[in-house]
């Protein structure tokens, strides 16, 4: 239309003949900067200790080098950035690092696949990866990078287990271990997910009798859980994974003595169900003593069974000489592996055996019939239990298939129907904790709890019982049967037995060129010069360990490391952990809540006790941030619904495809990536350019360091300016709502291009010194989210201080304040009162005004407010009665 491109024409020439057509274009901007931050290196780099500054640690979780960025790590990864950079404006000395998590199984898979070397394929996945971090223009001070294959960071793993195989927190057993086929070795309990192995979903994970190393984290279990409590700036539903994990529970351990079986009486045998009881006479003596774990002592007057894990070693004695038992025991087992496999070992269907035997209740004499059931462990609590049928569900189900005994030794608290009548809440199990003892003995009439802390005492005092404390944590299995992992720096000699590896003998450096199967065990110890060793004690011939360690190891302590990547005395420089730490903001997804970050929190706890640290915690705050998800799904390959970072950016720009990562969703929830908003920020951004470049003339022009206030357009722009510099300080301090931040930083942009406000800037109306103030503001507020655009256009308004370092704006109150207008308040149709409001207020506002104005509150004590009528901008009037 013609009339419209006379406008421009006419709007162009007013302003002195500047090029209608500002084109943004990502493409040219941010390889250039790029090019220039390259230049740069200092730029990011966290400055010495002693700079003075305050200090903030920033901190995303290290990838794994897959090879290519996915969006969960540029949403990752953008969360951190743009606190990075928010704080270095805020004069905060920032570390903010970046490193690989380089060891693991898919090194070794794709070098079965393609034949290219683990190392090879590692280094050439962070190169990669590198690249694509540098493009979308993340902060990282890499002079502290790391990888966790690199022998100068994988000795200090070595040389950690060794500190701790001193203390003894480091030990070598057999046990039953978590086996994935897939992955050809041993997992964790951690790595266990349903059954299942964390990194192949459908794998079930199986059981193997294994020598394996384990980390004796159960020594710091109540700490850890205790700790928690401490972290406040952690996300509750992390805190709570956390302790149900570790699942403290408070109990006592009650020992029942086994009836010796050549004296049992024939006539005991009165137990009905599908239970066969063997011939008394051939069974064995036995004797001995059964310990169970009971949460629930003040019930042990009901106990009317003793119930075994199938793997408990009395069963075993009692199967010797007892075919029928034996094959009824191997079972029991097999269905217990089959639920345990399939992940619901909570919902087993119970089966039983009685054994044959007794023992004798020790607070009554009472005999109780031991039986061996599927849905009893082995590895919780002593793999016995006392069976309560009346006061426990599990027991009750069970006793109730078999028809054992129920015996009632806790009075049912009777329930209200609501119509004033009380009936007995008849339901067995009774399994309340806030009644009265009944058929007890001494205990008759305590409370519940009461009677806990008296029975255990008492089994105390008579020495057959004490209260104790069990946890759900087990000790980390840290052994794996794989090649690309840090080598345990362990020595086995004939003579001495289990040798660690001399500290100046560190780092066993893992051999390249070794053949990777995925069958028969360590790949190591496939390597002759590597088995084979001297033993430094003895100097005689010895045989290395060919197990690899966890790669979870690596990550535990890497975040100290960043400290002072390049020192070569310890693990890190202690005073400049002693300066950085604890981390200030970790961010990363929630799928680490046990694994990782349980891991870490223990590793923190050894290097305090071994001297090197006095934090006791590694994360003062904590975020996970939410998944990247497209059509509803997580983006994966499998999906074929994943998005390349690296298409985007070659479409609309690393700035618009990090600044819509931070714009599409508050942080901790999941993001439905839409490409319609990555096109929706990018014409945004372009409209803040073309702003920007249309009036930079004018900012440079101006040497004023503060704006003029004289006209009302400048008024009203500062205005929101200020107001939405205030909104953001606020959205940074709490949980980061970048999105509302974004949104607002468009709203002030749609603000100042209205016509209006475009007419009155082109004809010169607003003071050039205003027109500085509104251009540098805008572009500082962009700076945390948008990078490249804020640096090329702080150049274009001829700004001379880095922006990096230039200070965040701060909001003026005066400034930001709305002009206040009176609003007359009648009530009952008469005026009684004007309040002062912002102009603008919406009718909510103005209900909250005028309730608190003492004139109204005088108006209409001890009466009822009926309706309040709102005239915005005009007038309220209140309709009272009585
Ligand atoms: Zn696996
Ligand atoms: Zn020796």
């Amino acid at each position: 239309m013609p009339s419209s491109k006379r406008t421009q024409t006419a709007a162009t020439a007013a302003t002195g003949g500047a090029s209608p057509e500002i084109r943004y274009n990502p493409a040219e901007i941010e390889p250039r900067w790029q090019e220039r931050w390259a230049a740069q290196p200092d730029l990011y780099a966290a400055e010495p200790a002693g700079s003075g500054k305050p200090k903030y640690y920033v901190l995303e979780m290290l990838p794994y080098p897959s090879g290519e960025l996915h969006m969960g790590h540029v949403r990752n990864y953008s969360i951190g950035d743009a606190l990075a950079r928010y704080m270095w404006m805020q004069g905060y000395n920032v570390l903010h690092p970046m490193g690989w998590d380089a060891f693991g199984l898919p090194a070794e898979n794709a070098a079965l696949k393609n034949n290219t070397p683990p190392r090879a394929w590692t280094t050439s996945n962070i190169a990669a990866m590198k690249r694509q971090m540098n493009r979308v223009g993340f902060s990282y001070d890499w002079s502290n990078e790391i990888a966790t294959c690199l022998p100068d960071y994988y000795r200090w793993n070595q040389w950690f287990f060794i500190r701790m195989f001193e203390r003894g927190l480091a030990y070598r057993k057999k046990s039953k271990v978590n086996w994935c086929p897939q992955c050809a070795t041993v997992l964790a309990n951690e790595q266990v997910i349903d059954g299942r192995c964390w990194r192949h979903e459908d794998t079930i994970v199986e059981q193997r009798d294994l020598e394996q190393w384990f980390l004796r984290i159960t020594d710091y279990a109540q700490e850890l859980l205790d700790d928690l409590d401490k972290l406040k700036d952690w996300p509750e539903k992390v805190r709570t994974m956390q302790r149900n994990w570790i699942g403290r529970s408070e109990g006592a351990e009650v020992s029942f003595a086994v009836e010796d079986a050549s004296h049992a009486p024939e006539d005991e045998v009165r137990h009905k169900g599908t239970a066969v009881l063997p011939a008394l006479e051939d069974a064995r003596t036995t004797g001995g003593k059964i310990t169970v774990f009971t949460t629930r002592i003040d019930t042990i007057y009901g106990a009317t069974s003793i119930i075994l894990a199938p793997e408990h070693p009395h069963v075993k004695e009692f199967a010797a000489n007892n075919e029928r038992l034996a094959d009824d025991v191997a079972d029991l087992l097999n269905q217990q592996k089959q639920a345990r496999e399939s992940g619901d070992i909570g919902e087993i269907e119970k089966h039983g055996v009685f054994t044959g035997h007794y023992a004798i209740n020790p607070f009554n004499g009472e005999r109780l019939p031991i039986w061996v059931a599927n849905y009893i462990l082995a590895e919780y609590g002593t793999g016995a239990i006392m069976s309560v049928p009346a006061h426990d569900d599990r027991d009750y189900d069970f006793a109730e298939k078999y028809g054992l005994e129920m015996r009632i030794v806790i009075l049912p608290r009777r329930t209200d129907d609501g119509n004033g009548n009380s009936e007995p809440e008849s339901m067995l199990p009774y399994t309340d904790e806030d009644s009265l003892l009944i058929n007890s003995g001494e205990f008759n009439a305590l409370g519940n709890r009461e009677a806990q802390q008296k029975m255990a005492a008492f089994a105390e005092e008579k020495g057959f019982g004490k209260p104790t404390v069990t946890f759900r944590l087990k000790d980390w299995g840290v052994s794996r049967q794989r090649y690309w992992g840090t080598p345990i720096p362990m020595l086995y000699c004939e003579k001495d037995g289990i040798v660690p590896v001399p500290d100046d003998q560190l780092p066993v450096l893992l051999p390249d060129n070794v053949e990777i199967t995925q069958q028969g065990g360590s790949p190591l110890s496939k390597v002759p010069e590597f088995v084979h060793a001297t033993c430094p004690k003895c100097g005689g011939p010895a045989r290395r360990e060919t197990d690899t360690m966890d790669t979870f190891v690596d990550s535990s302590w890497y975040f100290y490391r960043y400290t002072s990547a390049k020192y070569d005395k310890g693990p890190f420089d202690p005073a400049a952990a002693q300066y950085w730490f604890p981390i200030d903001q970790y961010i990363g997804g929630v799928e680490h809540a046990i694994l990782h970050l349980i891991y870490s929190r223990f590793w923190t706890k050894v290097m305090r006790d071994l001297g090197l640290i006095k934090n006791a915690e590694p994360v003062e705050r904590l975020f996970t941030q939410g998944m990247v998800i497209k059509n509803g799904a997580k983006m994966s390959k499998s999906k074929g619904n994943v998005v390349s970072p690296d298409d985007m950016i070659a479409r609309y720009g690393a700035d618009a495809t990090r600044m819509y990562s931070l714009f599409a969703a508050p942080p901790d929830r999941d993001l439905d990536w839409q490409e319609d908003g990555v096109a929706g920020v990018s014409r945004f951004l372009a409209k803040v350019y073309r702003f920007v470049m249309k009036h930079a003339d004018k900012a440079r022009s101006s040497s004023a360091t503060a704006p003029e206030v004289s006209d009302p357009t400048s008024q009203a722009l500062l205005r929101k300016l200020h107001q939405t510099i205030a909104k953001i300080a606020l959205d940074f301090q709490g949980r980061w709502h970048f999105n509302t931040c974004i949104a607002a930083i468009m709203e002030l942009v749609n603000t100042f291009t209205t016509p209006a406000a475009d007419e009155e800037i082109i004809s010169g109306k607003v003071p050039p010194a205003t027109m500085k103030a509104l251009l540098v503001n805008l572009v500082l507020l962009l700076a945390p989210f948008a990078p490249y655009l804020a640096f090329e256009l702080w150049d274009q308004l001829g700004q001379k201080q880095d922006i990096l370092r230039a200070p965040w704006p701060k909001s003026d109150e005066a400034l930001a304040r709305e002009d206040e207008i009176e609003i007359p308040v009648q009530v009952n149709g008469k005026l009684r009162a004007v309040v002062k409001v912002p102009a603008g207020a919406d009718p909510d506002m103005l209900r909250e005004a005028i309730k608190t104005d003492p004139k109204v509150q005088a108006a209409t004590t001890d009466k009822e407010i009926v309706k309040v009528i709102v005239v915005p901008g005009k007038l309220v009037n209140i309709v009272v009665k009585g």
